[in-house]
């Protein structure tokens, strides 16, 4: 038997980050910049107001209150996107929305409940001439350009993982399309004679396939694109032909077959079509593993991982083996979350010293986390999976874990503590 991080770094000594790609930048979501980006505008590009009001002189308005308000007339009204056409003088104001250009003349915004607006549109008098109720400051309420981001700025650096904001920011600066590290494509291949494909008449002895869309959504969701290659038969010939169609992926994932049953198959196929190994790793659930290397003629090597059949099995593989090399395709860095301490509930028992990660449902009580067990830990109770929320580690070096014991958890990425 072979150690989780023995495995792991097998595995990932066969991965390289990808080749940089242009993308446009809706579609970079999770992917790695791979360029220093800078912007060749100011944000806002011009100076604009903060509110809807009058934009005026504060010299004019310096000594303005409600007892004694300054008149000033009003010659124009802006909005967004209008181009001011008239100045602002010491006995003028022009009325502005928020997100107009600040007319020449004027360096202060007085939002419309500091004036007598309302009065006179309530009473249906035109908006000629206005009241300032309250003392200006100059630079109320003006935007001014650049005030967000200056010209020249760096406003990603290369290596930044792309999110929300970041598509907001390069968006603002009017980049549409921005340099990433690839995403890799994974070829996902069920096998077994047993499956059949949800949506299918589920006839007798059969089982709806469901590792491939589990695993295809996971290397989804970390990034990667999933080609759906479909259900191979325990059959040389019908799984030679699937890992075919893989070829062209930047990693193959099988499921099932890689056991010692009968109808194992896929580990002679894989033996034929590169060099493969199999793997008894020292951990529960997801013992048997394959991986190795698929060979191509003229090409280098497609690497391949053999997940067990059981789709609890199938899953944690994942997670544990595929999602990192996923990672490392993309440049994302590897490290996954800091662990919680939770206190155990149950007690898990470790019959062969393998590392048991044990699907359990942590919850908080008076600042303490507790993790109790999601139910039964069979490798084919996909349903404990989800009424869990994460994992928990009961080292190899443990025989028994017991109720009140700390123990270190990992939530699942997609879940969050109630
Ligand atoms: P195997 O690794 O082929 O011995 O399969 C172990 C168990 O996992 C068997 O009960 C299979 O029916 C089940 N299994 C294998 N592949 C899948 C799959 N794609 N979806 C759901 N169950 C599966
Ligand atoms: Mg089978």
């Amino acid at each position: 038997m072979i150690t989780v991080e023995e495995a792991l770094s097998t595995i990932l000594s066969a991965f390289n980050p990808l080749p940089s790609t242009k993308v446009p930048v809706i579609n970079a979501l999770g992917q790695v910049v791979a360029e220093n980006i800078t912007s060749k505008i100011k944000v806002p590009p011009f100076q604009n107001s903060a509110m809807d009001g009058y934009a005026i002189t504060s010299n004019s308005c310096i000594k303005a209150s409600s007892k004694n308000p300054t008149t000033l007339s009003v010659t124009a009204t802006i909005g967004a996107g209008q181009i001011p056409n008239k100045n602002v003088s010491p006995t003028t104001a022009i009325r502005i929305m928020t997100g107009a250009q600040i007319p020449n003349g004027a360096d202060a915004v007085v939002p419309f409940e500091d004036t007598n607006e309302t009065e006179l549109l309530s009473n249906n008098l035109p908006l000629t001439k206005i009241k300032i109720y309250k003392k200006v400051i100059s630079g109320q309420y003006v935007r001014p350009a650049g005030e967000d981001i200056s010209l020249g700025q760096l406003i990603v650096s290369k290596g930044t993982i792309v999110n929300p904001p970041i598509i907001g920011l390069l968006s603002s600066v009017g980049i549409k399309s921005i340099s990433v590290t690839k995403r890799p494509t994974v070829a996902v291949i069920s096998t077994g004679s047993e499956l059949v494909a949800p949506g299918s008449r589920l006839s007798k002895s059969k089982v709806y396939d469901s590792n491939q869309f589990a695993i295809s959504a996971y290397v989804k969701s970390c990034g990667g694109i999933p080609k759906l290659l479909g259900i191979a038969k325990d059959d040389i010939e019908d799984i030679s032909s699937k890992i075919k169609q893989g070829l062209d992926a930047d990693m193959i994932i099988t499921s099932a077959g890689v056991s010692k049953g009968d109808y194992d198959l896929v580990k002679k196929v894989l033996s034929d079509f590169g060099n493969i190994h199999f793997w008894s790793v020292q951990m529960k659930p997801a013992k048997p593993i394959a991986f190795g290397i698929i060979n191509r003629k003229n090409q280098p090597p497609v690497p391949l991982l053999g997940l067990p059949g059981n789709p609890v099995s199938a899953l944690i593989g994942f997670h544990k083996f595929g999602k990192p090399a996923i990672y490392k395709m993309m440049n994302k860095p590897i490290a996954t979350k800091q662990n919680i301490v939770a206190i155990l509930e149950d007690a898990i028992i470790n019959k062969d010293n393998r590392r048991i990660f044990a699907r359990v449902l942590v919850y908080r009580k008076n600042n303490q986390y507790f993790a109790k067990l999601a139910g039964k830990q069979g490798s084919n109770l996909m349903s404990t999976v989800v009424n869990a929320n994460g994992l928990a580690t009961c080292p190899e070096t443990s025989l028994r874990m017991m109720p009140g014991e700390k123990i270190s958890v990992e939530i699942f990425d997609w879940s969050d503590i109630n």
